[in-house]
């Protein structure tokens, strides 16, 4: 059977490229990089190659700016505890309403501490006003933490602003970046970002290893305490493999990034238009503009998104879908509901996201099949009524 995988957003394949470009650090070169002698000496230069790559990908200054983490949930943690660790007279945090749970479960946890948590919405196309931002900013402000896209709907945020409003205030700008890295330019000399976090398995390079960039000048608190790896910024001996991988990602996705605004843009486009013109009461979710290009969000009303996604499953197609299914019921996501999708069509929402290996068989394979699931599916429905 044939196999479409388009969950990218979910994780991606490892690129052949990074696959080779690890295995020396899992056979002959494995000394730990603090070790005096040769076998560790061997390895230092590898890593500090990765963290410049890493570095050219987002554009900082100076490779010292990144440090390495285990995943993008650890870089959002060390993110946010810093800028509250080295404010500690500070209380307050903004961020946003459709934040990933790396942000946004860490934030309920800090107002359960007693930290006093805004989060912002965003209107029915997923885009937050920056303008809330600046209201919301007050003397007790710590840190504004808030994604540069989203991964559900890939509804991009206004960063280059936030930060501008950031800095003119004083207060840190974190943002979880870890969809956008490698699908946009980017460019964080150009932006007041204070910290960016990114992750591995995003853009090619196995689970198990994230970055955080941390401009420079920004007083920084280590999350994970103990050796002196990463310059003291992070302990715990380095993931040689997996630094060394994601600096290879980092090089690929330099290098592909045009790829994702022209070919990958004009698959998603394609495949969107197709499932819109086939299936009747079927939307997209997030602004069509301020869009990732790989990202496509689509409601069919009246069907179980859980049910769309085996149907799918059995035809070999991976997607994913915006509701989850937790004690026995269905609940949709809090980024639909944050953007007020009516519930009929919420529960049949179906994320597709695309990367450099789609092709377009892949989309023709997806748009000879979705049509028929659909339609299967409300058959069975007691609420369609088409
Ligand atoms: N932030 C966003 C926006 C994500 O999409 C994800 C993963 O899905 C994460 C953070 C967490 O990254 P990791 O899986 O590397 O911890």
């Amino acid at each position: 059977m044939r196999e479409v995988y388009l969950d990218n957003n979910a994780t991606t394949q490892v690129a052949p490229e990074v696959v080779e470009a690890m295995l020396p650090f899992l056979k002959e070169l494995y000394g730990n990089p603090s070790s005096m002698h040769a076998f560790g000496g061997k390895i230092g230069a590898h890593l500090e190659r990765a963290r410049e790559s890493v570095a050219r990908l987002v554009g900082a200054e100076r490779p010292s700016e990144i440090i390495f983490t285990s995943c993008g949930t650890e870089a959002d943690s060390t993110a946010i505890w810093s800028a509250l660790n080295t404010e500690p007279d500070k209380s307050h945090i903004i961020t946003s309403r459709v934040e990933h749970p790396a942000v946004r479960s860490l934030a309920l946890h800090l107002k359960r501490k007693g930290y006093h948590v805004t989060e912002l919405p965003v209107d029915s196309a997923g885009l937050l006003d920056p303008r809330d931002v600046e209201r919301a900013i007050t003397k007790k402000t710590a840190l504004i933490s808030i994604m540069a896209a989203n991964n559900e709907t890939g509804v991009l945020f206004p960063i280059e602003e936030i930060g501008r409003i950031a800095a003119s205030h004083g207060v840190k700008f974190h943002t979880d970046a870890v969809q956008l890295v490698g699908k946009v330019h980017l460019d964080v000399r150009s932006l007041n970002v204070n910290l960016l976090a990114l992750s591995g398995h995003k853009i090619h390079a196995p689970k198990g290893i994230g970055a955080l960039y941390v401009r420079r000048g920004t007083r920084f608190r280590p999350f994970l305490i103990g050796g002196h790896q990463e310059r003291g910024r992070r302990g715990g001996t380095e993931a040689v493999p997996n630094i060394v991988a994601l600096g290879k990602a980092a090089e690929l996705a330099l290098e592909h990034v045009d790829e994702e605004q022209s070919r990958v843009r004009a698959l998603r486009d394609r495949l969107e238009r197709g499932l819109l013109e086939a299936i009747p009461s079927a939307k997209v979710n997030g602004d069509p503009q301020q869009r990732l290009p790989n990202t496509t969000n689509i409601s069919f009303e009246h069907v179980e998104g859980e049910a769309i996604l085996l149907m799918m499953s059995d035809l070999g197609m991976a997607a994913s879908s915006g509701s989850a299914c937790t004690s026995g019921s269905l609940e949709p996501s809090h980024v639909l509901r944050a953007m007020g999708v009516p519930y009929t069509f919420a529960h049949g929402s179906i994320r597709f996201s695309l990367s450099r290996y789609t092709t377009d068989d892949d989309v023709d394979y997806v748009l000879e099949h979705m049509p028929a699931i659909i339609a299967r599916l409300r058959e069975i429905s007691p609420f369609w009524k088409g």
